[in-house]
């Protein structure tokens, strides 16, 4: 069965002490969640956040990227070994914000997958269309293209290991959701889609997460869709109430 997944993305904010504050109180207001919840801070965060969350078994630590060498001359970078070694299990790839102004293309992307699978880290893999797709009508299409050129390249095993992340980029921080209806279409055609390249089976137990704008108020409503498994939660993540709102929305 596939697990039903909240994960915060807290992208370029909060200085470390703010972090720790934030997730002491994340951690205050959410008991018993019923599935798993992810954390993302920025990297200098990793450890001390990391550390804070290990006594709870159904919180996991992620980081927001890793670079798709296992080391060296690469300054300023981060390999997938590095991440692991400081406590995380999952890792966010393909951020419309990393492909938009960190030029990440697929063949980068697909790197980065193989690179953070080889060290037993978990991809968030994100995809999204622009608004020009959307209003052309070939969402579909944009997204299915970015999920063959990033992901279909696995084994089956490692597939499996694969969260995916649906994000249409003009719902990102903009404070326009996609419609629960607009999240539950897409995320059954990428089901159908990842079920011709790996059957049925695989294709069910896919964690297929929404992200855009999703918070408090509507959470419950998208989540709800029977092909959206959670959601990957930017802005609404750095709020301990909100964020809590919306794991208690989960199915
Ligand atoms: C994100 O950046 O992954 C995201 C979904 O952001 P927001 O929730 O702020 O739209």
């Amino acid at each position: 069965m596939r697990q039903q997944i909240v994960a915060g993305n807290w992208k370029m904010n909060t200085t470390l002490e703010e972090g720790i504050e934030l997730t002491k109180a994340m951690l205050g207001k959410i008991e018993s969640p019923r599935g798993l919840v992810v954390v993302a801070p920025p990297l200098t965060h990793l450890h001390g956040i990391g550390k804070l969350l290990q006594p709870h078994p159904q919180f996991h630590l992620a980081a927001q990227n890793c670079h798709q060498e296992p080391k060296g001359a690469f300054t300023g970078e981060v390999s997938a070994s590095m991440l692991v070694s400081v406590g995380a299990s999952f890792v966010i790839i393909g951020h419309s914000e990393r492909r938009q102004y960190f030029m990440e293309d697929n063949i980068t992307l697909s790197a980065k997958v193989n690179a953070a699978l080889s060290q037993g880290l978990k991809p968030i893999f994100c995809c999204g269309e622009p608004l020009d797709n959307r209003e052309a009508e070939n969402q579909v299409e944009y997204v299915c293209e970015q999920i063959k050129a990033g992901l279909f390249h696995l084994p089956e095993e490692a597939f499996k290991q694969v969260v995916i992340a649906y994000e249409p980029i003009w719902a990102i921080g903009t404070g326009r959701t996609a419609s629960s209806q607009q999240a539950q279409d897409m995320h059954q055609a990428l089901r159908e889609y990842i079920s011709k390249k790996y059957g049925g089976s695989i294709a069910d137990d896919t964690s297929i997460l929404y992200g855009g704008s999703c918070n408090a108020q509507n959470a419950a409503e998208i989540f709800a869709q029977p092909d959206v498994d959670g959601g990957l939660i930017g802005g609404a993540s750095l709020k301990s109430d909100d964020f809590a709102a919306i794991i208690s929305a989960l199915k």
